[in-house]
């Protein structure tokens, strides 16, 4: 029976994506390997004590951390049980992969019957087969050395796409004025040359109030430099900080 550290456990709408707008029980672990300059959640880098389970979005409940597989899932599955219409379970974090075994365990306990999405940075590779057979849909990230402020992973994400073919994938490259021609032209590149089909979501980065960090002009740059490589390319923002949901 394996522990594992959570961030939080709360329902939402999908903000970002191929399933944006889907109702989903987000299981968010703690703890990331990176520290992009733009992350947008600086409460779930670190290991902590205790995490947050929302049961309803008004009331939320604190338990100690960590939690072992088998109380996580039945945590999940009571939020499930008492509500109707949801589409699937987001597996997030910080970087959920970090914990793979324990995500696999929880996963596999749960049985949740709904679609599971996993969303990584892409960057662990070698754990993806601790959950990957729980797992339909994976959002990976391909990282920007120039936006991120972390070194280039370009290796570490080519292995991490030939390991995740087969599955439902989707790919969503985060970017910024500061976001360089050469970077966005090489995630595309690597996408292409493993997973062709994938979707590619050209995302804008936004700042503390929910305002897009590049212009339209750069952003239709970056998008013709993408769908030079790969034939479905999407511009999609971020939607929860426009409803003001988590
Ligand atoms: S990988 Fe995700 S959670 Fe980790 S620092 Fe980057 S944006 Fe934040």
């Amino acid at each position: 029976m394996r522990r594992g550290y959570l961030s939080e456990i709360f329902l939402s709408f999908q903000g970002e994506g191929a399933h944006l707008g889907r109702r989903h029980l987000f299981v968010r672990l703690a703890g990331c390997n990176l520290r992009c300059r733009y992350c947008d959640t600086p409460d779930s880098l670190e290991l902590t004590p205790e995490f947050v389970l929302s049961r309803d979005g008004n009331t939320s409940e604190r338990h100690a951390n960590p939690v072992s597989a088998p109380e996580a899932a039945v945590l999940a599955q009571s939020i499930l049980a008492a509500h109707r219409c949801i589409d699937g379970i987001a597996v997030t974090g910080g970087e959920p992969l970090l914990q793979s075994e324990f995500v696999g365990e929880l996963l596999q306990r749960g049985n949740f019957g709904l679609p599971v999405l996993l969303e990584t940075a892409g960057v662990l590779a070698r754990r993806l087969p601790d959950v990957l057979p729980w797992v339909d849909i994976v959002s990976m990230d391909i990282k920007l050395p120039s936006n991120t402020g972390e070194r280039p992973f370009w290796d570490e994400h080519a292995l991490f796409l030939e390991r995740a073919r087969g599955k439902d994938l989707y790919v969503k490259v985060l970017v910024d004025e500061g976001s360089a021609d050469e970077d966005v032209d090489r995630a595309a590149s690597l996408v292409a040359a493993s997973v062709p089909t994938a979707p590619v979501f050209v995302q804008p980065i936004v700042d503390s109030v929910g305002r897009p960090c590049i212009s339209p002009r750069r952003l239709a740059d970056l998008f013709v430099l993408a769908r030079r490589h790969v034939a479905d390319v999407r511009v999609v923002p971020q939607t929860h900080k426009v409803l003001g949901i988590q």
